[in-house]
């Protein structure tokens, strides 16, 4: 059985920031990956996807943007493409093709079972992804038949879909991002607003995400916040990788999206929608709003205010089995996989319990996860800064343990 120092679980851009950073530091490691390099963006992103963060902004230990179109917006083949440069540059030492089925704690360190053999790790960092599956509400069970369900990890395009309208749930990035797609390609679309993150694209003349990373918006760290559970539960931006189009819900509604209140229920067939419509727009312009001032107070001066989303009277319900809608986009969010972790560090939920990555059994780390050390933890230019922080702590404790095998063994 093969001993090493740490295991990385995943290579997507955390798991190789993690190597690159363990690496400077001489620690050695593999990264172990079910299927290759950059498999989500592979593999479960829609074919216009484009990332929402700029350029400029995808940056990694070691690595900046030096193309010539630094306001752009990547697409996922891109994505995978710097990404598979990157592993290249950093000679990340990265086992392809597998998949890692258990780990369990053994000694003072760890055994990591996959489909290729047993390792021995004296710290395992767990890197294998926050959006690995969709996280599908329950009552899409009570979906009538002959009504198609997708979700924006098995979604690729409008004409994949089958004629006629489209229930989008959830109005988050993805959910916002594809019901203007579905719209523009002519489909009907109605969307189903829960609580959002209403966001500009540009404002004072510059790339909303220019002005949160340079704030220190994004940078703002989990120790810091008042209420860090409900902050790493804080929607996605509504946001689209393309320069000056904001998909807002006052934008959507004008491209003829219908709103309608989230999905609270599906009873015989009707889709039954909360009236909590109007408040839910008010709370996210209200936020946006706070946003906005704080901001202002950083560069001096104020900028334009966003007109209020207009909410016109909403639907409370809508038969499905009328003919109207022939698909629904769950847009519901995602979760990590982690059936096969067997250390006891999850809470009822099936969630790791951590303290920005750290979790309460020595050795075991957790990475990529919303605001796991930074608001910007969950973008890919958050990889850099946790990645670094939790390095420092795993060394840390190898240094402790091997301190303790030199005591015991003198
Ligand atoms: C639709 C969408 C759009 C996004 N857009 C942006 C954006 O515009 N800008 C931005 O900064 N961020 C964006 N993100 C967020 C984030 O950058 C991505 O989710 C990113 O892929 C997360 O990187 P990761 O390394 O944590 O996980 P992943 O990229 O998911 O990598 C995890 C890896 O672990 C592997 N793995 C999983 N389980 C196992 C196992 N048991 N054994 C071995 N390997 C395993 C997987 O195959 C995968 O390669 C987006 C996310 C989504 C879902």
């Amino acid at each position: 059985m093969p001993d090493i120092s740490t295991v990385i679980i995943g290579a997507g851009h955390c798991g190789l920031a993690m190597s690159s950073c363990l690496a400077a530091r001489s620690v050695d490691h593999v990264v172990l990956e079910r299927a290759e390099v950059a498999n989500s963006w592979r593999t479960q992103r829609w074919d216009s996807l484009r990332l929402l963060t700029p350029n400029w902004m995808t940056r990694l230990p070691g690595y900046a943007y030096r193309g010539s179109d630094p306001d752009g917006f990547m697409s996922a083949r891109q994505v995978a493409a710097m990404l598979e440069d990157y592993a290249e540059a950093t000679a990340a030492p990265v086992l392809a093709g597998t998949t890692v089925t258990s780990v369990r704690a053994a000694g003072d360190g760890f055994v990591v079972a996959t489909d290729q053999g047993t390792w021995r790790a004296s710290t395992v960092v767990v890197a294998c992804g926050a959006a690995a599956v969709p996280a599908v509400p329950p009552l899409a069970r009570l979906v009538p038949a002959g009504i198609t369900s997708v979700t924006p990890a098995g979604y690729r395009n409008p004409d994949e879909l089958p004629p006629g309208g489209v229930l989008v749930v959830g109005a988050s990035a993805s959910g916002v991002q594809l019901a203007d797609e579905l719209a523009r390609s002519g489909r009907e679309v109605t969307l189903a607003v829960g609580e959002h993150v209403r966001m500009p694209r540009t404002y004072r003349g510059r790339d909303i995400l220019w002005w949160l990373d340079a704030a220190g918006v994004l940078d703002q760290r989990y120790d810091e916040v008042d209420d860090v559970v409900r902050a790493r539960n804080v929607p996605s931006m509504q946001l689209v990788g393309s320069p000056d189009r904001t998909v807002d819900l006052n934008a959507l509604r004008s491209g003829g999206v219908r709103l309608v209140g989230r999905l609270a229920g599906l009873q015989k067939g009707t889709a039954q929608f909360s009236g909590s419509l109007p408040n839910v727009c008010a709370l996210a312009d209200l936020k946006l709003g706070r946003l906005l001032d704080t901001i202002d107070a950083w560069a001096g001066g104020s900028g334009e205010r966003f007109a209020p989303t207009a909410v016109c009277t909403a639907p409370l319900g809508l038969d499905l089995r009328s003919g109207e809608i022939s698909a629904i986009v769950w847009a519901t969010g995602y979760r990590p996989d982690l059936s096969w972790l067997q250390v006891p560090v999850l809470d009822r939920k099936g969630r790791v319990v951590h303290d920005g990555g750290v979790t309460g059994w020595p050795g075991l780390y957790l990475l990529g996860m919303p605001f796991l050390r930074r608001r910007k933890s969950s973008l890919i230019d958050g990889a850099a800064g946790d990645a670094a922080d939790l390095t420092a702590h795993l060394a840390g404790h190898l240094d402790a343990q091997a301190g303790r095998r030199e005591r015991k063994a003198s």
